[in-house]
């Protein structure tokens, strides 16, 4: 799971952001280890087939402005592709529900640009709003509506969803599965553990290739775990 990949200097306080040449080393090593980068909707339907093996998914949470620039580019370099989960109902926006700096948000060109690239686009909400304990109505509302905007923009379904700030509880999987979503992600969450509670493991920014891969073997061995 990643957020913003820049090389801006400006603070990150809520440590959302890795540099492009970070990035680049990180899928390097993943290559040098027989790995490839895909879109989540892609990992979900080989693990589906049973034929996983070797695939490792990238998200890219908020949908910043700056995956176009800066991640597409290296993604590309390195023959892989990935997930943006956008906030559908701030397209063209910027991170308003954080209190650090204003980071832009995609608009509805650029997440035409996105898909149109190879990467996957995935909703994160109408608004990136916490959906754990949320009535039935705003549930509805962000896992439903978001989906439809973005299908909208796209001309295609969008079939993954990612819940803001990984809070979700039984009633939001529930909305996720009932809005018609093949799956859905959390963060660090490892039980319980089905298609709408899919989990990731965080990227930090001071990340090196080694502590991404000692995250992933991590990863791995918690997810095998009855
Ligand atoms: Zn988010």
């Amino acid at each position: 799971m990643y957020h913003s990949i820049s090389p801006s200097r400006q603070p990150d306080p809520h440590r959302v952001r890795v540099s492009p040449e970070r990035l680049d080393r990180h899928l390097r090593l993943l290559r040098q280890l027989g790995l490839r980068g895909v879109p989540l909707a892609e990992l979900v339907a080989a693990q589906d087939g049973a034929a996983a093996t070797g695939l490792v998914g990238l998200t890219f949470d908020d949908g910043y402005a700056d995956f176009l620039r800066y991640a597409a580019p290296v993604l590309d370099r390195h023959g892989m592709t990935g997930t943006l989960y956008v906030v559908a109902g701030r397209l063209g926006g910027h991170n308003a529900w954080d209190t650090g700096p204003r980071l832009d948000l995609v608009d509805a060109d650029q997440v035409r640009a996105v898909a149109a690239a190879g990467h996957e686009v995935g909703s994160h909400g109408l608004t990136h709003m916490r959906l754990a304990g949320a009535d039935p109505g705003v549930l509805r509302h962000e896992v439903a509506d978001s989906k439809h905007v973005l299908e909208e923009v796209l001309q295609r379904e969008v079939s993954g969803f990612c819940y803001p700030w990984g809070a979700f509880d039984a009633a939001a999987a529930e909305a996720a599965r009932a809005a018609g979503y093949d799956h859905a992600c959390v963060t660090g969450d490892y039980s319980p553990r089905n298609r709408f509670t899919i989990p990731r493991s965080y990227v930090a920014p001071g990340d090196t290739a080694v502590h991404l891969v000692a995250k992933l073997v991590r990863h791995h061995v918690r997810i095998r775990r009855p």
